[in-house]
């Protein structure tokens, strides 16, 4: 189809009033508003060129709790034609109200916080009170941007040779695709959208298949808080790759802001430099956890749980590889196999539930034959280290030890619930084997000594290193990953600026 053709399709669908919506259960009447589930473009939710729906499937029970719109190459261009309509009355509006905006959003999510978070257990699978945790993380993005957008602050030097002025003016980039993957299907969407529209671009949306309705929610709110059609578009689809593709290959679009695997991040870059666009990239991580024999063994356990468990290990910096000083070690295995032993294994949405499903089957697999791999390379099993029976796709906490240095996932990525220990005598020993990856996103350290634990987090080769913390995530800092884990930081005054170019404009005055 050609850019006219969907062009003039993009009006006929835009004036569609699809209509289909979801209640999330137990909260019928209390939303005010059912949750969309067609493709937003233009402001309007339309059903889409090709009229296909995808299932949205429970993790929890491997039950469909609905169907969304299948978006089409069409659809993709239709929303690059609305993204195009609104971007110069978005650019033109004063940062104030572009904040204010920004800030209701914000305001929204919160208030809403309940049945998103049920939202997002049902379909993500992950515990309640992550999903909770989720939303408000997520909610802080469009807080933080709202502050950010009044300060797009540019520069202005005398030129070295004296007379000439250098003035540099931060411009919105133009229009943004963003995709985001299935295991934070609120944060990762909000974490991109904020700073888009903080900086003045319009955006198109591309959610992971598996959590489209999130997105879709998100999408509701937005408008409800004065975001203006076209500013947002959101297109579902069953077809990432030639969607993603044509929207890439469209003159018009200028940004690729990208999170998830590693493996798809290099297609989209392949894709992304025919046309030169400036790409953002969070990708894959297998985060090391250090703990030196001088540290307080009940601060580094609570920490391992956080960065081990949150999202049941869903989550790319997520704690992998844990590397335990000898001193320390058999003590902190100890404690570790106690507390992830403890958690309650369940459906996401119920209340009780500390670790909850994985997203789906194939993820289940992954996870099997890396323990498998490990034990039969000589691992011990501590604890879990089975697939639970379904229905619902379920892993139960898993701790192994004394692991070969040729296991499989001591490289690998495993996306799930399981604790991979290691003891080591030298720290030098230990700084090798954490930075002996591709993936280079985050690391942890527990130490007493701040001295020390300072000095090793300047020679871990990651772009976040949490010392004698478990969580390094806030919008206030800037996310992302050094070698194969990504390109260019989320979050801070650099996520913002990632929507920016520079305008130097040379003047003699
Ligand atoms: P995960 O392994 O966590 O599922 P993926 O990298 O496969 O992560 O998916 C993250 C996002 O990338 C999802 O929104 C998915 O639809 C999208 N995606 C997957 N393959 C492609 C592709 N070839 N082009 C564009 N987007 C893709």
């Amino acid at each position: 189809m050609s850019n006219d053709t969907a062009r003039a399709g993009a009006k006929d669908i835009g004036q569609s009033d699809a209509g289909q919506s979801y209640t999330v259960p137990g909260f019928a009447g209390a939303v005010g508003f059912d949750i969309p589930t067609d493709l937003l473009i233009g402001g309007d939710w339309v059903a889409g060129w090709g009229g296909g729906r995808i299932a949205v499937l429970d993790p929890s029970t491997g039950a469909e709790l609905t169907s969304v719109a299948d978006g089409t190459v069409a659809d993709g261009l239709a929303a690059i034609d609305a993204a195009e309509a609104a971007a110069r009355d978005w650019a033109a509006t004063p940062p104030r109200q572009r904040a204010v905006i920004l800030q209701r959003c914000y305001q929204s999510m919160v208030d809403q916080a309940d049945w998103l978070a049920r939202l997002i257990a049902l379909e993500n699978g992950k515990a309640l009170s992550d999903a909770r945790s989720e939303v408000l993380y997520a909610a802080e993005f469009f807080r933080w941007y709202a502050e950010e957008a009044v300060r797009i602050n540019g520069e202005l030097a005398i030129a070295p040779a004296g007379g000439n002025r250098i003035l540099v003016q931060y411009q919105p980039i133009g229009i943004a695709l963003l995709i985001t993957p299935w295991n934070f299907p609120a944060a990762m969407a909000t974490r991109k959208i904020a700073p888009a529209l903080a900086a003045g671009c319009t955006c198109i949306l591309k959610p992971a298949e598996e959590t489209p309705l999130t997105a879709l929610a998100i999408g509701e709110i937005l408008l409800r808080a004065g975001v203006p059609g076209g500013v947002v578009n959101i297109v579902n689809t069953s077809d990432p790759a030639g969607v993603c593709k044509a929207i890439l290959h469209d003159p018009r679009v200028r940004k690729l802001s990208f999170t998830g695997s590693t493996e798809v991040g290099r297609i989209l870059l392949r894709e992304a430099a025919d046309s030169v666009i400036s790409s953002s990239m969070e990708l894959g991580g297998n985060a090391p956890f250090l703990v030196l024999d001088d540290a307080d063994v009940d601060a580094a356990i609570e920490g391992a749980m956080v960065a081990k468990m949150r999202n049941a290990g869903e989550a790319c910096t997520a704690a992998n590889r844990f590397y335990v000083q000898a001193g320390i070690h058999d003590r902190f295995v100890t404690r570790l196999v106690e507390r992830m032993g403890s958690l309650k294994l369940g459906p996401g949405s119920e209340a009780a539930t500390q670790c909850g499903a994985m997203i789906n089957p194939a993820a289940i697999e992954k996870i099997a034959a890396l323990v498998d791999d490990a034990l039969a390379k000589g691992a011990t099993l501590r604890l879990g280290g089975k697939a639970a029976d379904g229905p619902g796709y379920f892993y139960p906490p898993t701790v192994i030890d004394g692991l070969s240095r040729d296991a499989r996932i001591l490289r690998e990525e495993v996306f799930g619930p399981v604790a991979a220990v290691m003891r080591f005598d030298d720290v030098e020993e230990a700084v090798a084997m954490a930075n002996d990856t591709e993936y280079g996103l985050s690391a942890y350290v527990y130490t007493g000594d701040m001295k020390r634990g300072l000095q090793l987090a300047e020679r871990l080769e990651y772009g976040m290193v949490a010392l004698n913390r478990g969580l390094v995530s806030d919008p206030a800092a800037p996310f992302g990953g050094v070698k194969q884990s990504g390109l260019g930081r989320e979050g801070s005054h650099h996520g913002l600026i990632e929507f920016t170019e520079a305008k130097y404009i040379a003047v003699d005055w």
